[in-house]
């Protein structure tokens, strides 16, 4: 079965206005279960994580100053979302979501959260809408527990995964890829095991090539034995933040290129959604909704 984590709580209220399209934690699920891609008994809400679980990824004095909701002004505005101890705690939920996600793929083969991504988030803080690190939480406690010993991380959304590459730097257990717009946010990059920056205005045809390209090699050179997909949709061409030209059809090929990949090699992977900007809510939902779309037809 394609389990799904999913919460209230993660949709967060924000200030009228704000620029983050908090709406979509709301509308993908509604619409995957509308047309009948997933029922009910496939969604789980997700616990907070425990404490020691962050503590594993997170420098301790960061976790106590989110938590006591004590950032400065500056380190909020980094991060981009209004400071409450709700969005510390959805936090919380979001990357155990992630962590649960592993546990069901290595059952099922894959495991979907309906947020996640957070790849902004550093060892000691966080930028661009992420506070923790769900990827890098759950693969630091799958391999505490010793059940796994090589992880791979694909990032395929628009914007590098900073955060996750400097967790990892030194964590031989961990490859990280990142590919990604070269010109996008974050100006400073922070070198993954291999990031690959595309141009400006990058299509259909070059990008999926060069996935293609790559993806296969990577799983024989690393030979991991779980994998975190994060599948960001910013990369369309109707994103405001993108910069790549992909569209709504190319980005579903990249999921499944990805996906079926990992089907074949007998690959557990668990899935993140990351960002996705598109003027119209609709762009975003149905490019995410695809990707759900995708992974029960090849897994199930
Ligand atoms: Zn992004």
């Amino acid at each position: 079965m394609l389990k799904i984590a999913f919460s209230p709580i993660y949709k967060y209220e924000l200030p009228e206005g704000h620029r983050f399209p908090m709406i979509k934690y709301e509308l993908l699920p509604e619409q995957l279960l509308y047309e009948g891609s997933i029922t009910e008994a496939q969604l789980f809400h997700p616990d907070p994580l425990q404490e020691e679980q962050i503590l594993l990824t997170h420098d301790s004095r960061y976790w106590e100053k989110l938590k006591n909701l004590e950032l400065s002004a500056k380190e909020i505005r980094q991060i981009g979302f209004p400071l409450s101890e709700r969005l510390v705690t959805r936090g919380t939920h979001i990357a155990n979501g992630t962590l649960q996600c592993a546990r069901y793929a290595r059952r099922y083969g894959v495991a979907m959260n309906i947020a996640g991504g957070t790849h902004h988030s550093f060892t000691d803080r966080g930028e661009g809408f992420c506070l923790l690190n769900d990827i890098a939480i759950a693969a630091n406690v799958l391999l505490q527990e010793g059940e796994i010993q090589k992880i791979l991380v694909i990032d395929l959304d628009v914007h590098q995964g900073n955060g996750t590459a400097q967790i990892f730097r030194e964590e031989e257990r961990v490859f990280t890829f990142s590919m990604h717009g070269a010109k996008n946010y974050p100006t400073r990059k922070e070198q993954s095991d291999l990031d690959i920056g595309l141009p400006d205005k990058t299509e259909d045809g070059p990008y999926l090539k060069v996935l293609r390209d790559t993806l296969p090699r990577l799983l024989d050179e690393v030979e991991p034995d779980m994998v975190f997909y994060l599948s960001g949709v910013d990369v369309l061409a109707s994103d405001k933040l993108g910069r790549l030209s992909m569209s709504r059809a190319g980005c579903k090929t990249r999921d499944e290129i990805v996906l079926e990949l990992c089907k074949r090699h007998d690959l557990p992977v668990a899935v993140s959604m990351g960002g996705g900007y598109s003027e119209r809510i609709i762009d975003i939902v149905e490019a995410h909704a695809n990707t759900f779309r995708v992974a029960q037809q090849v897994f199930f």
